[in-house]
């Protein structure tokens, strides 16, 4: 599974963005290695440059020296949505009558379709497939005829999905989250200005501070003075729809959304992950690196209580070890971009390589944040039995992926997804492990102290907090009416 994009935003006093908006696509490199890109304005014109690469390689010195002005927005990304090529590399920048404008997206539109086409019959010239542009056409027809709020409402009024935009019209700098909050996106306060990210670690990386999560529904317009910024509650929603997985998963486990350190959420969840499923064994380790933080909650749990929730007692030694057991080669690509079955499984046993002492004779819990095709975890309980491993137990520290997601992750289609139309016993069955467990989704709600509605759980439910093509939904949602250009009726 991959993060589609990180974007970011920043309007400094006086000096150029482009070295902070640097630093800060450095810091969101997990989020998306396909491309890199910067926009800035002057204040007279507006600069470019965008490459597919890492961040690394994207820039060079004389890059960023050409990218002048206090205000810009940046981009990286891992492609899904459109081609998979620099057509649609972002921030994507145009000129029209209405100014320039840079747009960085992070998620996915459902119906930039049917937009794109209406467009394209006004006239407009389409110069990729990724929904990125139709926002930007769409944000510049209503910028001839309504000021920077009301032409973005409008256009909110009119797209329909996942989406935390960095902008930029001319040397204004605005952030915007979609109404239910799909993608994270915060704002920091830095010595000379401000910035939007999507997430804090970005902030940190500027030694910046966290000021808040950018609300679903809001529009943040930075000042150009790097004063401050402006709020606008464009859209009220009763129910959000954050990602699960941002916190599971795809984020940083230093960066702190909703308030809640990453790393502390994974913690809880594996703290929930013993008290719903704990068995008790002689070592518990980590899948490295996605399973360390859900690993050690799970085993200081298992430390204080039995598996049958007693107290455990302080001097019982016969409590659970945590242990690295698997050590990772980082350099060996991910397992998902090998085309073939065979090639995926032969870089599991490239990635991962086991410590024989801590696993022989014993009984072995590892941990991980997911399964997904199931090879990964195949390939795994063989290499512990391999080493001697007396029995392996599976424990996973979020519910099984039953479904695709259509909000900008890229995570595999429904046939290739194990738990599609396995129970967990067949899956427990094929990867041949002694017990395999997942968290429930009442668990996640609970540990980050949501309301089932207000959380995404599409690709664990197979119920979509939009309104998908196909799909079910798990809220009375539905697509806005595209035709025609009337504003929403309270304007
Ligand atoms: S479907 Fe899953 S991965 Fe996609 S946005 Fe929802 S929770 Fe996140």
């Amino acid at each position: 599974m991959t993060e589609k994009c990180g974007v970011v935003g920043v309007s400094l006093d006086g000096r150029d963005a482009a070295r902070p908006l640097y630093y800060a696509l450095y810091a969101l490199q997990h989020r998306g290695q396909e491309s890199a890109g910067i926009v800035t304005h002057d204040g007279f014109q507006q600069h470019s440059h965008v490459e597919m690469g890492l961040v690394g390689d994207a820039f060079g010195e004389g890059d960023l020296d050409e990218l002048t002005g206090a205000a810009g927005i940046g981009h990286v990304r891992y492609p899904t949505a459109g081609s998979v090529d620099s057509s649609c590399a972002q921030p994507f920048s145009v000129s029209f009558k209405s100014g320039s404008l840079g747009l960085s997206h992070n998620g996915n539109l459902v119906n930039a379709d049917e937009i794109r086409d209406e467009l394209a019959a006004a006239g407009h010239a389409f110069t990729s497939d990724g929904d990125t542009e139709v926002i930007a056409h769409d944000l510049a027809r209503n910028l001839l005829e309504e000021d920077l709020v009301r032409a973005v409402k409008h256009t909110m009024g009119r797209i329909h999905g996942s989406y935390s935009l960095t902008i930029t019209h001319d040397d204004t700098v605005l952030g915007v989250r979609d109404p239910q909050g799909n993608r994270p996106l915060c704002i920091g306060e830095l010595e000379d200005g401000y910035i939007l990210a999507s997430e804090s670690a970005a902030i940190d990386t500027l030694d910046g501070e966290l000021v808040r999560d950018v609300r679903p529904g809001e529009l943040v317009v930075l000042q150009e003075d790097g004063e401050g910024f402006d709020s606008y509650q464009l859209v009220e929603n009763e129910n959000t729809a954050h990602c699960f997985f941002e916190h599971v998963y795809f984020a940083r486990p230093d960066s702190v959304i909703d308030d809640t350190l990453v790393y502390e959420a994974r913690r809880n969840l594996g703290r929930k992950l013993w008290e719903e499923s704990g068995v008790e064994t002689d070592v518990v380790m980590p899948v490295p690196d996605s399973g360390r933080a859900f690993a050690s909650g799970y085993a200081d749990a298992a430390g204080e209580t039995t598996a049958d929730g007693e107290a455990r007692d302080a001097d019982d030694d016969d409590g659970v070890e945590f242990a690295e057991g698997l050590m990772k080669n980082r350099y060996v690509g991910r397992t998902f971009i090998m085309p073939t079955q065979d090639e995926r499984e032969r870089a599991v046993r490239l990635k991962l390589n086991p410590i024989k002492s801590t696993i022989e004779g014993k009984t072995v819990t590892v941990i991980d944040d997911s399964i997904v095709r199931g090879t990964t975890s195949t390939q795994l309980v063989q290499l512990l039995k391999d080493c001697g491993a007396e029995a392996v137990h599976v424990r996973i520290g979020a519910p099984a992926i039953v479904a695709p997601c259509y909000m900008g992750i890229d995570m595999a289609t429904r046939e290739e997804l194990i738990a599609a139309d396995k129970s967990v016993g067949e899956i427990r069955d094929e990867i041949a492990a002694d017990s395999l467990a997942y968290l429930s989704t009442d668990a996640v709600a609970d540990v980050l102290g949501k309301e089932r509605i207000d959380l995404c759980l599409g690709c664990v439910t197979g119920e979509y907090p939009y309104d998908i093509e196909g799909e079910e939904t798990d809220r009375d949602v539905s697509r806005p009416d595209v035709g025609g250009q009337q504003l929403p009726a309270d304007d």
